[in-house]
């Protein structure tokens, strides 16, 4: 094993989160919805009035009877022309789809602009991306006009007959990861010769939207029997990263157990910056965080969610720090914690539990600086709370091991399948009433009288008992 875990935990000083850090992503699926949505909000498609028209409609006086098919106006040849450019860009994207599923490159490339050289080279990088990955079942959805999209400068290099639509893609990864996939993209259509074609997938999403890494990357690909490694950077780094999350896998199961798919997806950007991108979160956000779960790019949320790596800090904390976050994260997969409402001191207090299972080391160690500050102050009143598992929360450090000695406690006192059963009663909890009602059944206690347990327990714990 690496470096000492007391000198890794404090390597990284005031970020000494790295070792056992591990924000999940709480929510994020409906992050990905609000970041669709505001996009989508000044977005329609060429079947819905404005309301600009609407008004114009109400004050105009009533037209008189037909009495001859009118002659098309203006504005319904336009609408007409515009259904029509429509189904060209939806055929287009139908024959994309079709060429990923039958893994013909060229019939990929034919889709795409001849003018635009440099979206063909990413076009091609998207395409052997997702052959390397197994993608099945790729089908794109709706298309959604933006008519906004295009600034004057990309209208400039574009041509007139560039428009922007928003558009999803799903698709499932081949293997034991069965659930959909699913990308937003702002695509960008124009048409050469009378031909249709894709001239962009990415318009306008340089700030802010979600962007999974393989539109942004070359992405390699590691199977194993329990995981899948998707990521940037040499091949030997990601057999690395898989040998590591199979460990994870089988820890989680020692504890958890097998009613679970047994299997975990690992996304491994080249940046931190990448990782945010991925996640959906502000840059520079992510500092003092080695991984995240996260269900952002799954359809449903409640099915499935995947671990991806903040590469430069993930490196730095050593091999057991490695295996220790790798098993956390992976727990959050096994129990859908991104979707739980339960306590997040107990699915971070669990994750770490599990986490640091095996790994050897004591109490004194795990929970060092959460000891001290019992020592300096008295036991906490309350457990650690929501925003004190913000990622930029001063005591970040704290919380965690706060929640961890909380989840110690209870396999201590009662045993791990108590605190097993425990978790998975408040998770199937949906009122606080509910969730004071399993302190009752499963520990036998009430959640004032454990919260007083805890303290006196790590009390005691402080002072080297
Ligand atoms: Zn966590």
């Amino acid at each position: 094993m690496g470096d000492p875990p007391r000198r890794v935990r404090r390597r990284s000083g005031s970020h000494a989160r790295t070792l056992v850090l591990s924000a999940i992503v709480l929510g994020c699926g409906v992050l990905v919805l609000g970041l669709f949505t505001s996009e989508a909000a000044p977005v329609k498609g060429p079947s819905i009035p404005s309301a600009a028209d609407l008004r114009a409609g109400s004050q105009r006086p009533a037209d008189p009877p037909l009495t001859k098919p009118a002659a098309p106006t203006v504005s319904s040849r336009a609408s007409h022309l515009a259904a029509e450019r429509f189904d060209q860009a939806q055929q287009l994207l139908a024959r994309q789809a079709a060429a990923v599923r039958d893994r013909d490159r060229d019939a990929y490339l034919a889709t795409i602009d001849p003018q635009e050289a440099t979206f063909a080279k990413v076009a091609a990088r998207t395409f052997d991306n997702l052959v390397r990955m197994g993608v099945t079942d790729y089908r794109f959805g709706s298309l959604v006009e933006d008519l906004g999209g295009l600034t004057p400068e990309r209208r400039e290099v574009l041509g007139p007959t560039a428009w922007v639509a928003d558009v999803g893609v799903t698709f499932r990864l081949e293997g034991p990861d069965p659930e959909l996939w699913k990308t937003d993209l702002r695509t960008v259509f124009v048409e050469r010769q009378g031909v249709t074609y894709l001239a962009a997938d990415g318009e306008g999403t340089d700030s802010g939207a979600a962007t999974p890494l393989w539109l942004s990357d070359t992405v390699g690909v590691v199977r194993s029997k329990h995981t899948m490694v998707i990521g940037a950077g040499p091949q030997s780094r990601l057999e690395r990263y898989a040998r590591t999350a199979e460990r994870s896998v089988s820890r989680v199961s020692r504890v958890w157990g097998d009613d679970w798919p047994e299997y975990v997806v690992v996304i491994v950007p080249a940046t931190q910056a990448q990782m945010e991108r991925m996640v959906g979160v502000e840059p520079d956000s992510q500092n003092a965080v080695a991984a995240v779960t996260t269900s952002v790019g799954r359809v449903d949320p409640s099915k499935a969610s995947h671990i991806v790596l903040n590469p430069e800090p993930f490196d730095k904390i050593g091999s057991l720090g490695r295996i220790v976050v790798l098993t956390h994260e992976t727990t959050h997969v096994a129990a859908h914690a991104t979707v739980s409402t339960m306590p997040v001191w107990l699915s971070e207090g669990f994750a770490d539990y599990v986490g640091f299972h095996e790994s050897g080391l004591s109490t004194a160690v795990i929970a060092q600086e959460f000891l001290a500050e019992v020592r300096r102050s008295g036991g906490p009143e309350e457990l650690p709370g929501g925003p004190d598992f913000d990622p930029q929360a001063k005591a970040l450090d704290q919380a965690y091991e706060s929640a961890w000695s909380a989840c110690k406690y209870i396999a201590y006192r009662w045993g791990t399948d108590t605190l097993v059963e425990f978790y998975r009663v408040m998770d199937g909890a949906k009122s606080e009433a509910e969730q004071d009602e399993a302190y009752e059944t499963v520990l036998n206690t009430t959640r004032e009288d454990f919260v007083a347990r805890w303290r006196r327990y790590v009390e005691v714990k402080s002072r080297g008992g």
